[in-house]
């Protein structure tokens, strides 16, 4: 039988009812069989998700402040979902035990984490399923980062005991035995770490949402949604800001070629998107897989004559970005002229310095910063077997009225990235939509 893990974001766990859903999608199909579930989310807008009153809960110890108000909110939404479940589950040692460990200072990610911890110890009651907790399978290294052996055999080791489990999202243990969460959002990774140790035919990520869509519904109206993307074309789109699946999620699935499927908890028969290693067929009327953009880059343009033939001058500016850690988008160049594209925030408070260090090891004519740019990326596997795909985006910013400030195309021709003015960034974006899409 096939297996798949499934992994509910906090929207999907908000309240009773949610959860009533949740388990009929995953009683539905038996090869459902390893469950990750995030904190509760939102029940409407003006909601705070769990995960956000166990942050307060920490500042508040940390100034020294009383965490009752906002420690008994948690309680109480947490024992309103279990009441509204009809479940005989006691959980009132835990909510001790988690709040005198907070007061005693247990850290802020252990903090953060006991919504998911909390989340599945009760999913797991209500579905009949084992829990697993993540500290005791999900490791990070000594300097924070992702311990990837140590996890996968432990993983492997505890999953094949179990028939059906859950397996709380977002954190895992550091050496010592301390909780450290992912970064937000990070459920998702939990989720793709755990359909490669259970070597899962799919990883179904289910979410409050159809599926991905071509472009951010917050600038275009009714985007559609994508029914099939690779994961390069996922990782270019949800690097400039399409999210959906934290962008970390998709490595360790990517390397075992799991599929991942994105689908609507809302709409469990839609078939939401599908992400995959390859997908060959592309369609003549679907050039463009989606699209996706950024506010907040900043262009340094180095100008001298003959840098062309100046060997070395490329090394130079880029070491000068390497002793600063700063990494760059974008490299355009002409004969005489390079650009580098940096995001904003990165170079904030050091742009002096910067530019003063490049200028003493290159001796340009000139090097000037400017703000203000924003990226498009229109993304698209189809693109290579097309013509006229870049004529086509030139024409509709064209007639948009709009002045394009840096054009990048990658060699493998699965994007091309647009800079325009940020003001000009949402009508550049709808323009390029309207042309591809409607
Ligand atoms: N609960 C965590 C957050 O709010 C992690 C997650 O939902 O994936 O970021």
């Amino acid at each position: 039988m096939p297996l798949k893990v499934v992994k509910f974001g906090g929207t999907s766990l908000a309240d009773a009812a949610h959860f009533r859903q949740v388990a009929s999608i995953i009683k539905s199909d038996l090869s459902r069989r390893f469950v990750v579930p995030s904190a509760p989310g939102k029940r409407f807008p003006e909601d705070t998700k769990i995960t956000d009153l166990f942050y307060r809960c920490y500042d508040q110890i940390r100034s020294g402040r009383s965490i009752d108000v906002t420690y008994g909110e948690i309680v109480s939404r947490f024992n309103q979902i279990i009441s509204d479940l009809g479940l005989d589950f006691d959980l009132s040692g835990e909510y001790e035990y988690i709040k005198n460990a907070m007061l005693h200072r247990s850290g802020r990610d252990f903090a953060a984490s006991r919504g998911e911890y909390l989340c599945g110890l009760i999913l797991a009651k209500y579905l009949g399923f084992s829990f697993i907790d993540a500290e005791n399978v999900i490791f990070f290294k000594e300097n924070g980062s992702f311990d990837e052996e140590r996890t996968d055999a432990a993983l492997r080791n505890e999953l094949s005991n179990y028939k059906n489990a859950v397996v709380p999202g977002f954190y895992g243990s550091m050496p010592n035995g301390t909780i450290k969460t992912f970064p937000r959002g990070g459920s998702d990774i939990t989720g793709a770490i755990i359909a490669r140790s259970a070597d899962a035919d799919l990883y179904e990520n289910w979410t409050d949402v159809p599926g991905f869509m071509t472009a951010d519904p917050r600038i275009v109206d009714n985007p559609c949604i994508i029914d099939t993307i690779t994961y390069r074309e996922l990782r270019e789109l949800a690097y400039m800001g399409a999210t959906v699946l934290h962008e970390d999620a998709i490595f360790p699935v990517r390397h075992a070629g799991i599929p991942i499927n994105i689908k609507n908890t809302n709409a469990p028969e839609e078939k939401g998107t599908m992400i995959v290693a390859s997908a060959p067929d592309y369609d003549k009327k679907r050039i463009v897989t989606g699209i996706a953009g950024k506010r907040g880059f900043s262009v340094i343009t180095i100008i001298k004559d003959m840098m062309n033939s100046e060997i070395g001058f490329g090394r130079r500016v880029l070491e000068v970005l390497e002793d600063n850690e700063l990494s760059f988008e974008h490299l355009p160049s002409g004969i005489d002229t390079m650009s580098v594209v940096l995001a904003t925030a990165d170079i904030e408070g050091r742009r002096e310095r910067l530019l003063t260090q490049i200028s003493r090891v290159t001796r340009p004519d000139s090097i000037s910063i400017e703000d203000g740019l924003a990226l498009i990326a229109v993304v698209g596997r189809g693109m290579i077997k097309s013509k006229g795909v870049a004529a086509r985006i030139f024409s509709a910013i064209y007639a948009a009225g709009i002045n394009i400030r840096m054009i990048d195309q990658g060699s493998c021709e699965l994007n091309i990235i647009i800079g325009v003015d940020e003001r000009d960034f949402e009508n550049a974006l709808r323009a390029i939509y309207n042309e591809f899409f409607k």
